[in-house]
């Protein structure tokens, strides 16, 4: 958290508007008082002279008016008396005129030269002419001081007989004012002095529960809610602080309950089979999850901040926009020469109720697998379909023959209904064949198993093989003397053998010889039936247990088989636990092998 320096606090904020205000009331009382004060001290300075003037014009007066002899001191002698007791020392000088404009007195020692002169005061000359009072305060260019000067008229019978010249030293007035002025300016000083202090302290019970809940704010920022602000009054700030809690207990919850969500979210969206991909407005992948990456075989962080359309491929034919507004989904053909792999690809449009698109999610499917059951099915359909129109059309053909009169001719007519009997024959064979299919498709197929001794039950299928066979073959059998029992379902076991067999007959040359062998293996007993044939070339050999296959078909359709033999005991032998495959060499002949569980021990045990 970064520190508030000192001078951007609110502290220092609450403490310069306390000084200012202090500062202000300060100013406005000091210049009211001030002027107040001065004015009063001025007044009173004027008035005490005044009252002292007004004596002096009295005894001035008496004296002026006297009637003098020869022994008695002179007028300015007298007046020199009486002035000299008037001198006090807020008054620089007196001076006593007569009505004839002449000095006949003044206070200045400096000044008694002046007496007997006429007076040059323009004041002095108006007061005796008009007999008013006059006054006027200035600047004394010698001294540079304030002096108060007042002219009064001395007045006997309503005749002015003289006036009296006085030079007041208000600048003593104006002396104590300043010193006034300076206490007020260090009390106002202390006062600040005192207030910032104070305010200091004040404004620290303010700011600190600001500043508490500022570093609350902040860790709250960081994700810790576990701090509290303390709560230091009731006042407002006190309640702010209640409420900062319960707020920061309720974005707690929220942030409980969104993290909660979150997790849920991502869990199912890892857990979900389903690629998921979400997008921004602008088309960016944001989010995928594991399947998601999987289905595409990218790496989750590569892909982050790549364009939808490129990431499945499908820049050239769609942009961005134009997967908002797919309905439909997209199927997304990624088979190359290791296989086919097809993806299902959903679009849906986040958006506001404004219309506002924040993004596209994209659910992909792996819809590989049901593609190729459809195919197969498909390929099914169209087999079982071209397998039941040969037998069809041929028989048509014969039995059209027939009703054009051949049934007449009794040289063909017996071979043409023996040939619609065989292909009649084929086609219930064929039918039968497919219900057998269908019922091990069927879920609730089930085999009837029970023991036997599986050399016997071999060597008695040969057998009847060897008691019926109408070609030249010769039949070898390498089975084991002893007993080998087999949990079986020898129903099932028989069909597939006898398809086995019947198939190294029919594929077997003149003279040719087959090859019966069981072999033991530790948990499996291998069979096999070996013809010298014509073989199976190498990339046939795994598809001649698939459905409707066959290595020639013209040939092998010639010789009644389906095509269906081999898938039904592979079904079989499957069901059995067991495994079915076959080896050739082409010209040579080929071995057909199959396997079946076995247990040795379990026959140690019964021994
Ligand atoms: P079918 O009923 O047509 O014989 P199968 O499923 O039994 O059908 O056999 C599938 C195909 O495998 C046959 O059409 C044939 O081409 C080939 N095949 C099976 N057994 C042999 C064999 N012993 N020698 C040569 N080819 C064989």
């Amino acid at each position: 958290m970064k520190k508030v320096g000192f001078f951007r606090s609110i502290q220092l904020k609450f403490v310069l508007i306390y000084v200012l205000l202090i500062l202000f009331a300060m100013q406005i009382i000091g210049v009211y008082f001030v002027n107040e004060l001065e004015q009063k001290l001025v007044t009173n300075f004027k008035s005490s002279l005044q009252e002292r003037v007004n004596l002096l014009e009295y005894n001035l007066r008496e004296e002026m008016l006297k009637e003098r002899t020869a022994d008695m001191p002179t007028l300015e002698q007298d007046i020199q008396k009486i002035l000299e007791d008037f001198s006090a020392p807020d008054i620089a000088e007196v001076r006593v005129i007569d009505a004839r404009s002449r000095i006949i007195g003044t206070s200045d020692p400096t000044k008694q030269g002046t007496i007997g002169q006429r007076t040059t005061e323009i004041s002095v000359k108006r007061t005796l002419s008009v007999g008013a009072e006059e006054d006027k305060m200035y600047v004394d260019e010698q001294t540079n001081k304030r002096v108060w000067v007042l002219t009064s008229p001395i007045i006997s019978n309503r005749e002015v007989i003289g006036a009296i010249y006085l030079v007041g030293k208000v600048e003593n007035v104006f002396a104590q004012m300043d010193e006034i002025n300076e206490i007020l300016f260090s009390a106002t000083a202390l006062a600040l002095g005192v207030t910032a202090i104070l305010g200091v302290l004040l404004a620290r019970t303010i700011t600190r529960p600001i500043t508490d809940m500022r570093r609350q704010a902040v860790a709250l920022g960081k994700g810790n809610f576990s701090r509290k602000v303390k709560v230091y009054g009731q006042d407002e700030i006190g309640e702010l602080a209640v409420t900062f809690n319960n707020l920061t207990k309720r974005l707690q919850e929220a942030q409980a309950t969104t993290e909660g969500e979150k997790r849920k979210l991502s869990s199912v969206l890892s857990y979900m089979t389903d690629g998921v991909i979400a997008t921004d407005r602008r088309g960016r992948v944001i989010l995928i999850n594991e399947p998601g990456a999987k289905l595409l075989n990218v790496s989750r962080e590569t892909v982050i901040s790549q364009s939808i359309t490129s990431l499945l491929g499908l820049e050239e034919e769609y942009s961005f926009e134009d997967l908002l507004n797919e309905q439909d989904s997209v199927i997304l053909d990624y088979s190359n020469e290791e296989g086919p792999y097809i993806l299902r690809a959903n679009f849906s449009v986040i958006q506001k109720d404004t219309g506002f698109v924040n993004g596209l999610i994209t659910v992909l499917h792996d819809i590989t697998e049901q593609e190729k059951i459809e195919a197969d099915r498909r390929e099914f359909v169209a087999n079982v379909s071209h397998e039941l129109r040969t037998p069809l059309t041929t028989m048509r053909s014969y039995l059209e023959a027939l009703a054009d009169g051949a049934w007449q001719d009794p040289d063909i007519a017996p071979h043409f209904l023996e040939v619609t009997q065989t292909e009649t024959e084929r086609m219930i064979r064929l039918v039968n064949d497919l219900l057998q299919l269908s019922k091990f498709d069927s879920r609730d197929f089930q085999l009837t198993k029970k023991e036997v001794n599986f050399t016997k039950f071999y060597n008695r299928i040969i057998d009847r093989f060897e008691m019926t066979k109408s070609q030249d073959v010769t039949f070898k059998r390498q089975l084991p003397k002893y007993p080998i029992y087999v949990e079986i379902d020898t129903d099932k076991l028989t069909q597939v053998l006898d398809n086995i067999i019947s198939n190294a007959l029919k594929y077997s040359p003149q003279g040719g010889q087959l090859t019966f062998k069981v072999e033991e293996q530790s948990n499996a007993i291998v069979v096999s039936v070996r013809d010298q044939g014509m073989g199976i070339p190498k990339k046939n050999l795994e598809r001649i247990f698939e459905r409707f296959y066959r290595v020639d078909r013209a040939r092998t359709r010639k010789m009644g088989g389906t095509g269906l033999g081999l898938a039904i005991a592979k079904e079989i032998v499957v069901a059995h636990d067991g495994d079915i495959w076959a080896t050739s060499v082409e010209g040579k002949g080929t071995t057909i092998f199959l396997t079946l569980p076995y247990e040795l021990s379990q026959e140690d045990d019964w021994l």
